[in-house]
């Protein structure tokens, strides 16, 4: 005859149940890092990009597992599909930290904008980045007024180069970049009124910046 239903083993069992109930709220009811918080520690990962300094933290199989019942990423980041603009590589980040949405001349189209929604609106993510670099070709080809047929057309539509400051071709391109890396974040919040509410309720920031490819640093411009 059972004297308990609790024996040792059961209530190890509901202890962990517990647990993980407790484990699994939390992670939906983030946000635990302010978009101050969220931006610092990409500009540190940044910092140690640069200097060569990898942390390589968060990649392996014990993080895998803290992942896999669910996922509470510090920060959006909208960059290009360059293949030399990789986020969790440049921000030195691990598996789970940034919600990254990669589109050529990272450009705030409908698509683009539906997953942002999503993971500032589910996930309750507290910043935003707008990632640009240096030598971009669909700036590039949006810059020479290029319109190929297609797909690649309809995606250089979107970029906004802004007006030309300079003579120089390379500064002019710099120039662009600079110009669509605003442009873009600024149309977050024009395009979507999740990304407006969250912004306005201040518990969303956005910020631009512009990735240089050789010194692998990341110039910020000013927050929104
Ligand atoms: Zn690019």
């Amino acid at each position: 005859m059972n004297r308990s239903y609790l024996t040792p083993r059961s209530t190890a069992a509901v202890a962990w149940i517990i647990a993980l109930l407790a484990f699994s709220t939390h992670a939906a009811d983030r946000p635990d890092a302010t978009p101050e918080q969220a931006w610092h520690l990409l500009k540190d990962g940044n910092e140690r990009f640069v200097t060569g300094r990898l942390a390589n933290k968060n990649v392996g199989p014990a993080r895998r597992k803290e992942l896999a019942a669910a996922q509470q990423p510090m920060a959006i980041v909208l960059a290009c599909a360059d293949s030399r603009v990789a986020p969790e590589i440049i921000f030195d980040q691990g598996l789970g930290e940034l919600f990254v949405v990669r589109v050529a001349g990272n450009v705030s189209e409908p698509f683009a904008l539906g997953s942002i929604d999503y993971a500032v609106q589910h996930l309750h993510v507290p910043l935003i980045v707008v990632l640009g670099h240096e030598k971009c070709g669909a700036v590039a080809a949006a810059l020479e007024k290029e319109r190929p047929a297609g797909n690649l057309g309809k995606l250089i539509d979107e970029i906004d180069v802004g007006q030309p400051l300079s003579t120089n071709r390379d500064e002019q391109l710099a120039g662009a970049v600079e110009n669509n890396a605003r442009r873009q974040a600024e149309l977050l919040t024009e395009r979507s009124d999740v990304i407006r509410e969250q912004v306005r309720q201040k518990k969303l920031q956005i910020v631009s910046g512009v990735y240089s490819l050789a010194s692998g640093k990341v110039q910020w411009m000013d927050a929104k």
